[in-house]
């Protein structure tokens, strides 16, 4: 993942810390700017934050947000609302896919406003953009927490940092097993007369259609050759 600061400013609720901490460490984000919060550090933070205590305590606490924003070269706010002025505004996922694509000793901020009052035109002029989570618009403005998460998940996904799939110790079978599969049962099918050689009408070709949609590793491949190599062996 791309180095995203993620800048609390001016935070009145020390849960709504924490719990911003525990959303990033989730999400594998480590670097937390707290600019003037009104209560920190705090208990209430602490407990909030979980397992993430160990981020509040690397947080650097800062009393201006000039001092949050050092070495950041993008600059982005997180709003509700659409402001007055506008700044190019985008989605959490065109924000995570606009970080992905920086350079990669870009060090990115995204910026958090406070619970009442959001961020402040002041604040906003330091940003290249704006990231608004698409809402309700008559309820449009989320827990501090909630926000940071969504961001944060977002950043995550476009890192490619999805679900990590258990690894399958199979491989789909080729096509030539496929193609010694299908001759294997025809011959069979002919042999106990369901097929009818002379008349075969349209029968290989769906059930080659079932096989494909199943689309079978070379484990059940070998499966259906020994049950095909059974029914031979009976017959014989
Ligand atoms: N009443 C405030 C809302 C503040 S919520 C206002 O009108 O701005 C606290 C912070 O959470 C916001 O400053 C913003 O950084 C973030 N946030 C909340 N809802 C958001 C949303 N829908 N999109 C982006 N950020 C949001």
């Amino acid at each position: 993942m791309r180095p995203v600061r993620i800048v609390l400013v001016n935070t009145s609720h020390p849960g709504n810390i924490g719990a911003a901490a525990r959303a990033m460490k989730n999400m594998g984000l480590t670097e937390l700017s707290l600019v003037d919060p009104q209560l920190f550090p705090s208990a209430e933070a602490t407990a909030r934050a979980s397992g993430a205590d160990d981020l509040l305590a690397a947080a650097d606490c800062t009393a201006t947000l000039e001092q949050a924003l050092e070495g950041c070269s993008l600059v982005i706010g997180a709003s509700a609302r659409n402001r007055t002025l506008p700044l190019p505004t985008l989605d959490p996922r065109d924000c995570a896919a606009l970080v992905g694509r920086q350079p990669p000793d870009t060090r990115t901020a995204i910026l958090f406003g406070r619970e009442r009052t959001g961020l402040s035109n002041d604040e906003l002029d330091r940003c290249h953009y704006l990231v608004q989570i698409p809402t309700n618009p008559d309820y449009p403005s989320l827990n501090l927490a909630a926000a940071v998460q969504v961001v944060a998940y977002e950043l995550r996904m476009a890192a490619g940092l999805s679900l990590s799939q258990p690894e399958n110790k199979h491989r789909y079978a080729t096509a030539e097993e496929m193609e010694l599969f299908y001759r294997h049962l025809e011959e069979t099918l002919i042999a106990i007369d369901f097929l009818d050689a002379d008349n075969p009408r349209q029968l290989m070709r769906r059930l080659r259609r079932l096989f494909a949609r199943a689309r079978p590793n070379d484990n059940e491949i070998n499966i259906l050759r020994g049950v095909l190599t059974a029914i031979g062996q009976r017959r014989a």
